[in-house]
């Protein structure tokens, strides 16, 4: 089996070979940081966070960068409307100015960074702020400028689209009539009615360029940013699918024509919209659906992630309180299946003992390499559980090998478990110590350590650990 993904390009799903392997380039779209992020962003980071995980299960070696987009986003994804982070800032009482704008793309990026690790994202090696990068912005548009491609207006510089014979071939028509389209020609000034803003003008606040103070608009910044890291042409784009029309339509048609390679990027893959009914779904709206919407009923996060696997990153789902009940049941069952397996596998610093079972392993790769066929992989870990034929240490060998990709955290779960009686020993000896009782401190500590356990004492603070 080789690796098959469908490219939003071809509309097919093509065998994935990376430019340089076993390097791979992959840039993912990051939040717009005026708000929390809402679930629906999340899934987004759920499916490039699988994505990266079932390169590097492959072998492969993946440099990955995100964006933090903290200035020049408008309400629209085209050029018109608010800007987002200047409503942040409004919604929050400040002032308009550049440090605060920047505090509040910090805080809300804490906040994003802290929904990555609850759902087991890996959190990308770079992570750049978009305003850091203005420099790389203005440098591509002046590209553009003395390859003609660009026009000035009374609000900004904007990119000619009728310059481009394959401009669109991302949304498969340039006649395009979709809404998102339709909205790109409010502009009377503007050439074409797909063309979009390099550069906004901004009387009040905004950055020095050549052509006035202002922002770039926000697709420059993902190009700047993505040839400054990952090269002027690369293996992997990932975002919503709402991104397809506008934002990636526009990303490739800058890239492509300041540097005059083609293709930007072999692989653009896009994740569905999770829907989520009555409940509000977009920042904008402000009551919207969070993890935290999910921890504050003493959910799991992990039961999202789960939820989100059942099925494919392209198919749209529904969000339902009943729907991830189900999946928390599910969930709960397995980590008590688990569980149930007998003690942890890894003992600190002594290898483990079972071993992962080639032939599940076969599937399992076969499944994800499959345009990361979540629910046929879940479906086999059940199978996994359900095999009477298997020793437990195998089993667990296997369920950690999978979870590699599918991150639910079998691991950790196991780590957390010790024994009533390894911590009844360890509190009675914390007593005897407080009291100067060492003998009997000294008794307990051995008696813990026949266990298989050791406690070491930190900070005024005791730590059990397996040994
Ligand atoms: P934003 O913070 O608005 O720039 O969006 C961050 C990511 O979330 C982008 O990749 C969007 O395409 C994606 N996204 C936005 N809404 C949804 C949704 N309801 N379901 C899935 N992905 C979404
Ligand atoms: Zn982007």
């Amino acid at each position: 089996m080789s690796l098959k993904f469908y490219n939003t390009l071809s509309r097919e799903k093509e065998i994935f070979t990376p430019i340089n392997p076993p390097d791979v380039g992959f840039y993912s779209c990051g939040p717009t940081v005026y708000n929390y992020a809402h679930i629906g962003n999340l899934r987004s980071y759920v499916f490039a966070d699988i994505l990266q995980k079932t390169l590097e299960y492959c072998g492969y070696k993946v440099h990955r960068v995100m964006n933090i987009t903290d200035i020049g986003h408008l309400s629209s994804d085209a050029d018109s409307g608010e800007d987002k982070m200047t409503k942040g800032l409004l919604r929050e009482g400040k002032e308009l100015t550049l440090k605060n704008m920047r505090e509040l793309a910090e805080f809300y990026t804490e906040k994003f960074k802290d929904d990555l690790r609850a759902l087991n994202i890996q959190i990308p090696h770079g992570i750049y702020f978009a305003s850091d990068y203005v420099k790389e912005d203005v440098d591509l548009i002046k590209k553009l400028e003395e390859k003609k491609y660009t026009y000035k207006t009374s609000d900004g510089v904007y990119f000619d689209t009728s310059k481009m014979p394959d401009y669109g071939i991302l949304w498969g028509s340039k006649k395009n009539t979709d809404e998102s389209h339709s909205r790109i020609s409010e502009n009377p000034e503007k050439r074409n009615a797909e063309d979009f803003a390099l550069w906004k003008f901004n009387s009040k606040i905004g950055f020095e360029s050549p052509w006035g103070t202002g922002f770039p608009g926000w697709h420059i910044e993902c190009s700047a940013m993505g040839i400054k890291f990952l090269g002027e042409q690369f293996d992997l784009h990932t975002g919503g699918i709402d991104h397809i029309p506008t934002h990636h339509t526009n990303e490739i048609a800058q890239s492509e024509c300041a540097t005059g390679k083609k293709p930007f990027v072999k692989f653009w893959m896009h994740n569905e919209f999770v829907d989520t009914g009555s409940e509000k779904m977009a920042k904008s709206k402000g009551n919207f659906l969070r993890l935290e919407s999910f921890t504050e009923k003493g959910i799991n996060p992990i039961t999202y992630r789960f939820w989100l696997l059942m099925a494919s990153y392209r198919t749209k789902v529904n969000f339902s309180w009943e729907a991830l009940g189900g999946s928390e049941t599910a969930l709960k069952r397995l980590y008590n299946l688990y569980m149930a397996l007998g003690p942890a596998l890894e003992l600190a610093g002594k290898p483990e003992t079972g071993k992962v079972y080639k032939e599940y392993q076969n599937k399992f790769k076969e499944y994800v390499e499959d345009d990361l066929d979540t629910p046929r992989a879940l479906s086999l870990l059940w199978d996994v559980f359900k095999d009477q034929n298997m020793s437990d240490a195998d089993k667990k060998a296997t369920i950690l090998d999978f979870d590699k990709v599918l991150g639910l955290g079998f691991e950790n779960l196991k780590k957390e478990i010790i024994p009533e009686e390894v911590t009844g020993l360890a509190k009675e000896r914390e007593l005897a110590r407080k009291n100067k009782d060492f003998k009997k401190s000294d008794e307990l500590r051995k008696e813990i350590n026949s266990l298989g356990y050791e406690v070491k004492d930190m900070n005024g603070e005791y730590k059990i650990n397996k040994i």
